[in-house]
Order: C-alpha cells, then structure tokens, then sequence
C-alpha cells in the first residue's frame, strides 16, 4: 500500500534461511535462535513486526492476540519465500543496494573508494568489482559476486511459486462464491 511503512518481521528459530533472506530483500527482521516462544510473541507484540514461524501453535497463540503472523510450512527456502510473498506482500526483488546484512540486520552502506577495503577483501574480488556494502553494525563487507545468480535463481522459483499460492487462493474463493 502507498505510504505504509515496509513491514518488518521477526522470525522463529527454525527458519534461519528465510531471516537470512528477508534482509537480503531488504526487511529489517530480527532473529536469534536463543529467542524463547513468548520473547517471539511479545517482540512482535511490542515492536508491531510480523511474527512469521513454523510453529502452527505459536502462530495461533500470535493470531489471539491480534498480532500479525505468518505461518510458513513449505521445505524450500523457495516454498517459504512464496508464502511470505503471497501472505505478507514480501517483494521478492533482490537488490544488494536495498539489502540488510544477512548475518546481523545492519544496514549496508555503499563504498565508492574500493582501495580502502584493500585488507578486508580478497584481492580477486577487489579487481573484479566495483561496487562494495560494507555493514554499520558488523563491519562485514559484501559485493554482487557470482552467488548472485543463485540469489536471483531462488527469487525467480519463488515468485513463480507465489504466482500459483494466489491463482489458487483466487480459484477456491471463485468456487466459494458460485455455490452462493
Ligand atoms: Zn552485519
């Protein structure tokens, strides 16, 4: 929706990949696999994120209390990146310019002059690059190498599958409203 704020989300232990890649998108998402059910709950309760979890009766326990949940139960990294897609508006266009540091949430901040990175990046990454994210909290330094085909790979299967997940939502409300 114009205007909205993005979402931001936290995540259950048990879906360490889709933490991971909700900040590669881009979404601010907490994750620690020390977080107990009730610190799930009542963080998503305190910050307004979107609890998205494996758990059916964690998520129902999220749901009474009118928080925002996702219950995600596909294998894939793929699978659950649809159904993030398709419950919760998750864009699946990954842009390493847009992207958060997958490994602690911090944001990434572009860096022009290469040379100062000289120690902290592999020389052959340091030619073949030119452009840099170095993150604000951790310090970690990333570029668009060659994983990226398989980032956008993953991206493509998934919208393809989040395609399906909403023509099959729309086809049971289709039948719901035929047999009125
Ligand atoms: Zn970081």
């Amino acid at each position: 929706m114009p205007g909205r704020e993005p979402a931001r989300f936290v995540v259950d232990a048990m879906l360490g990949d889709v933490a991971r890649w909700l900040r590669l998108l881009g979404y601010d998402t907490l994750y620690s696999r020390a977080m107990k059910d009730w610190k799930l709950v009542s963080t998503a309760e305190e910050t307004g994120r979107i609890l998205v979890t494996r758990d059916r009766g964690l998520y129902w326990r999220a749901r009474k209390r009118g928080l925002r949940a996702v219950y995600v139960e596909g294998d894939s990294t793929a699978e659950r990146l649809a159904e993030l897609a398709a419950r919760a508006g998750v864009r699946l266009d990954p842009d390493p310019s847009r992207s958060r540091c997958p490994e602690c949430n911090g944001v990434l901040k572009p860096v022009r002059d290469k040379e100062k990175l000289r120690g902290r990046v592999p020389p052959g990454a340091l030619e073949a690059y030119d452009v840099f994210y170095v993150c604000t909290r951790c310090g970690r330094v990333y570029w668009e190498g060659s994983h990226w085909r398989n980032i956008r790979r993953v991206a493509d299967e998934a919208k393809a599958l989040a395609e399906r997940i909403r023509e099959a939502r729309g086809g049971s409300v289709a039948r719901r409203g035929a047999e009125r």
